[in-house]
């Protein structure tokens, strides 16, 4: 067995921002964030931003948007 048998291409799958944030949050934070993310009706991505915003987490609408609508970097899979 060669040392480079089965070598596969690595999917590098970059988290977006929305996404590194996610990770960063305490489980109940994180959730609450998701849940938001997930209810356009009520937050609309400039709400979230500011909102984030007032607690410290720098977060543009756009990057919500673009995660919000999958077309963000960590959900090319
Ligand atoms: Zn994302």
């Amino acid at each position: 067995m060669g040392l480079l048998d089965g070598m596969e291409p690595i999917l590098l799958l970059r988290p977006c921002k929305v996404r590194r944030i996610l990770e960063s949050l305490e489980k109940d934070d994180r959730k609450l964030l998701e849940a938001a993310i997930a209810d356009r009706t009520k937050w609309t991505s400039y709400a979230l931003s500011r909102a984030l915003a007032e607690r410290g987490i720098d977060v543009k609408a756009d990057t919500l948007s673009v995660h919000r609508r999958g077309e963000c970097s960590c959900l090319k899979t």
